[in-house]
């Protein structure tokens, strides 16, 4: 449980962060709150020869409203976000989500941007980020890009960063509709980490019909999805128990789900449906 040498330059600024990066992209990794990598170094599944700790540059830890969008620098701790009264108020969602990440060491040191980077599959965030069609801005040497949530899990601790380049924020619309959200999860008894977590966001119309779906689920497959069969099969209908037991159903559509020690295929699809049914039910309730 001892990690191998490294070196540790704990830069100022966003800049000299990029040029340590860009100098030693194969070397290097980022430090943030340090509690996925750290595990994974004293186990020796990550050796870096090289931390750059962000925790020093000022200006990467905030929350606040912009023209509509809900803007999140990455370096934003899960408790800043689950006591956030902004949040609370223009989208609920992510303090609820935060709330079910790990227990409050975790959240006062883990970070939304570490977590999104390090894209474990049965980590809570890549749901939300999911359903509320986040968009991710990433920065290197040569300027900055934005990828959209459902573009950003690429496979199981995989994401769409490139070598040498920064997530330094995350971006969310505010809703300009009433809107429910929720998210459900099943915490794995000895972790805590999600077997299942399904995050949703939903609109009706006058007449109470769904009138859009969207959806986030981790913890089933290789990365975090978006389950199209599902919310399609929702919209139109008046969220009655029959139509939502009939969208959970197809939550797993078309995805191959994980088999660990805990939790079979069979019986994480069975959670998956069983979870997607809770938070759509609760999603369903919540519209205002
Ligand atoms: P770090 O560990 O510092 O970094 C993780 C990875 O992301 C590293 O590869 C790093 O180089 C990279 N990285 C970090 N920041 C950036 C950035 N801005 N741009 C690009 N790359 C970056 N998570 C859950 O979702 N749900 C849980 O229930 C849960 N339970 C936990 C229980 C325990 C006991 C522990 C130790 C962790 C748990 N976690 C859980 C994980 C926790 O949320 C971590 O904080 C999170 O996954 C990583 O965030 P971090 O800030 O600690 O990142």
């Amino acid at each position: 449980m001892i990690p191998a040498q490294f070196d540790y330059v704990a830069p100022a600024t966003l800049e000299e962060a990029l040029l340590q990066l860009t100098r030693n992209p194969d070397e290097a990794k980022l430090l943030a709150g340090g509690h996925s990598l750290i595990p994974a170094m004293k186990l020796r599944l990550a050796q870096p020869q090289m931390l750059i700790d962000i925790g020093r540059i000022k200006d990467l830890a905030y929350i606040r409203e912009e023209d509509g969008q809900i803007l999140i620098g990455a370096m934003t701790t899960h408790q800043q976000i689950e006591s956030s009264d902004l949040l609370k108020k223009v989208c609920p969602l992510l303090p609820e989500c935060a709330s079910h990440i790990g227990d409050v060491q975790v959240r006062n040191k883990g970070t939304i941007g570490g977590s999104l980077a390090h894209a474990d599959p049965a980590a809570d965030w890549p749901a939300a980020i999911i359903a509320l069609g986040a968009r991710m801005a990433a920065i290197s040497v040569k300027g900055e890009r934005f990828i959209k949530a459902d573009d950003f899990f690429t496979n199981m601790f995989s994401t769409a960063l490139t070598p040498g380049e920064i997530l330094r924020e995350i971006r969310i619309g505010i809703a300009k509709t009433a809107t429910g959200y929720a998210y459900a999860k099943m915490h794995h008894p000895a972790s805590g980490f999600a077997v299942v977590g399904v995050a949703v966001s939903l609109t009706r119309n006058a007449q109470g019909a769904c009138e859009s779906a969207s959806i986030g689920v981790t913890g089933v497959a290789a990365n975090a999805y978006r389950p199209v069969a599902a919310q399609e099969a929702l919209l139109g209908t008046n969220l009655d128990e029959s139509s939502i037991s009939a969208a959970a159903a197809r939550v797993c559509e078309g995805i191959e789900a994980n088999s660990d020690l805990f939790a079979s295929e069979d019986y994480r699809r069975h959670l998956a449906e069983v979870y997607a049914r809770r938070a759509i039910t609760a999603a369903a309730s919540r519209v205002k």
